[in-house]
């Protein structure tokens, strides 16, 4: 059952702890992303990933090189990821305060953020849809934030459109015990097309956190098989 934003709000801790900056503690006052629990000399501080950037996976790139050593020479159904953040410091902690806290409000400061990045969305989000990366199948029934959608519903106030044609199929080995090519393999196995699900003309996929980017390249498979166009991903960040 797909529990509503806010219904999820009133339930999370958000209600008994408003308005504090999840970083430090300070009150929160008016800031573009309210009500997401962040102050501005934190969000200051977080770990943006800055150019020069791979032209693949969006991580900042060490030489001058236009990609960097992991996907040089890489096969890949994905052309483009965007993450928004190095998985570190306060940015780590502000996704594990989402994720792992259900601080579900500050999925409006992870819409603000996406909307403020450019690379699929200028000069409009309205040409292709987001589809975010399904949860597993056991956190939807027992009634778990599904992170990567209420981002997706959030981001519909900054002219943001999103499907879900996709599925996550239920068990699947954890995907960091596994090696490379192993998360490729497990990956593909783990998604499907939704049975009703209507596949949207042109997508950009979004989900949190990306590591080998095995998720991402199943989905935007599936979806290619499908018909779609898959322009590229954006992720809250890049472990
Ligand atoms: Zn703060
Ligand atoms: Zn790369």
């Amino acid at each position: 059952m797909h529990r509503s934003i806010e219904n999820l709000a009133s339930a999370s801790l958000d209600a008994v702890f408003p308005r504090r900056c999840i970083l430090c503690g300070a009150i929160v006052g008016s800031v573009p992303w309210s009500p997401a629990p962040l102050c501005t000399s934190c969000e200051r501080t977080l770990e943006c990933i800055r150019g020069p950037r791979c032209g693949r996976c969006g991580r900042q790139l060490i030489s001058e090189q236009d990609y960097c050593v992991e996907c040089r020479g890489e096969e890949a159904a994905l052309s483009r990821i965007v993450p928004l953040f190095e998985f570190r410091g306060g940015a780590a902690r502000l996704i594990h305060a989402y994720k792992i806290g259900e601080r579900v409000s500050l999925a409006q400061y992870f819409a603000y953020k996406i909307a403020q990045e450019k690379t699929f969305s200028d000069p409009a989000p309205g040409d292709f849809f987001l589809v975010p990366v399904p949860p597993r199948p056991e956190k939807v029934r027992s009634g778990k934030l599904d992170q990567v959608g209420v981002i997706a519903e959030a981001l519909a106030r900054f002219g943001f459109r999103h499907r879900r044609p996709l599925v996550r199929l239920p068990g699947g080995g954890q995907q960091k015990l596994l090696d490379r090519a192993e998360r490729l393999k497990n990956a593909s196995a783990s998604y499907a097309l939704a049975p009703s699900g209507q596949i949207p003309g042109r997508v950009v996929l979004l989900d949190d956190v990306c590591t080998t980017g095995a998720t991402l390249e199943a989905c935007a498979k599936l979806l290619i098989q499908a018909g779609a166009e898959v322009i590229g991903a954006i992720v809250l960040a890049a472990d």
